[in-house]
């Protein structure tokens, strides 16, 4: 730990906690109180506060706004019977950060510029994690260039800031999807495998085609062949096939390399269920459905943890998902996962602080 680390901290003078109704919450529309900043000038992470949450100013040359060299993370922060503040693997999320900020060419965050200012975010605005069962304190930590300069090149000057916003359950209603066999999301040799801004903006525009047509997500399919699944909306996808658990492995770079992904396939395995990282086709995915070998499918990511799937779209035509007996494997590792975050059970995977 950097002993030189030193966090101001300038309190709000008026909290939002009073007038927020945490039993009506929507993702994404309450921030809470405060904000960390930290501040990248000549080569170095500094002027690092805890402030009020509020606008910044950003000249119009920023080049963010023009070029989109920014990346994000999404993690969560749940509440214990006790009180406690409980923050999931939130040093993968760290690692995940300078991942994408290595490919972007944005600088790394040190891990204790990250958890210092995480800890002290939640040590000011901990009234900000929801006690209703289910719910969550979402956190965002973002890093974005901050050059007022209209070359392209890598910035000079970066902001890394957290925000934390109280959030429900996310997509409690099973979802129907549909497989995109035109737009990609990502290629090999692209930025799929950084949680990079661009990514976001770019799938737009497929998703809300979908929407338009009823779906609630896409399934992506890979960006050369159309052939064979990748991810779902911004979740990673699972299915179970036969009893065996399937999905795609990260080694194409396409694909963002999910923390819940990860937590839900160390789950299965302990739970003796069988695992296959492997792709599969949209093919096999059809004749799964018209055949019943599909028992499940889901999307497993940080807002939702476990998102069912209801209904799959392919090429234009909807197949309906069998009934889930009441301890299929998605309903048994969403339970576990929730157990742990919430500190309902004891933490043997090291996976929470
Ligand atoms: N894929 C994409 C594209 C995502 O944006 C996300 C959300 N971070 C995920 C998968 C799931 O990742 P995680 O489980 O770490 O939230």
């Amino acid at each position: 730990m950097n002993k030189t680390l030193s966090i101001t901290v300038t309190k709000s003078q008026r909290s939002k906690l009073s007038e927020t109704d945490f039993d009506t919450l929507a993702f994404g529309h309450i921030i809470s109180d405060h904000m960390f900043v930290a501040e990248y000038v000549d080569g170095e992470w500094g002027n690092m506060r805890v402030e009020p949450y509020g606008p910044l100013e950003i000249n119009p040359a920023n080049a963010t706004l023009h070029y989109g060299q920014s990346v994000f993370e999404g993690l969560k922060a749940y509440r214990n019977e006790a009180g406690e503040i409980l923050v999931f693997r939130g040093d993968a999320n760290q690692r995940r950060l300078n991942e994408s900020a290595f490919r972007m060419c944005i600088p790394e965050v040190p891990e204790e510029v990250f958890m210092e200012g995480m800890r002290k975010l939640l040590e000011v605005d901990r009234e900000w994690v929801p006690k209703n069962p289910g719910y969550s304190l979402y956190i965002r930590p973002f890093v974005f260039a901050d050059d007022d300069y209209l070359g392209i090149r890598p910035s000079r000057k970066y902001k890394f800031i957290i925000l934390a916003s109280p959030v429900g359950k996310y997509y409690a209603k099973p979802v129907a999807v549909k497989v995109e066999t035109q737009f990609s999301r990502a290629v090999e040799g692209g930025t799929g495998a950084a949680k990079a801004a661009g990514n976001y903006a770019g799938s737009l525009f497929p998703a809300q085609k979908a929407q338009d047509e009823g779906y609630d997500q896409l399934l992506w399919t890979d960006g050369k062949t159309h052939q064979y699944i990748e991810e779902s909306g911004t979740m990673n996808v699972m299915f179970v096939l036969d009893g065996v658990l399937v999905t795609a492995p990260t080694t194409t770079g396409t694909i963002l390399k999910g923390i819940t992904r990860d937590s839900v396939l160390t789950l299965a395995r302990d739970m003796g269920v069988s695992v296959e990282e492997r792709f599969l086709s949209v093919a096999e995915l059809e004749e799964a459905l018209i055949s019943g070998r599909l028992e499940e499918a889901f999307g497993t990511g940080t807002a939702a943890t476990v998102a069912f799937i209801r209904l799959i779209n392919i090429h234009g035509k909807d197949y309906l998902l069998p009934e889930k007996p009441a301890d299929a494997f998605s309903n048994r590792v969403l339970k576990s996962l929730d157990d742990i975050k919430y500190g309902k059970v004891p933490d043997t995977y090291g996976w929470i602080r």
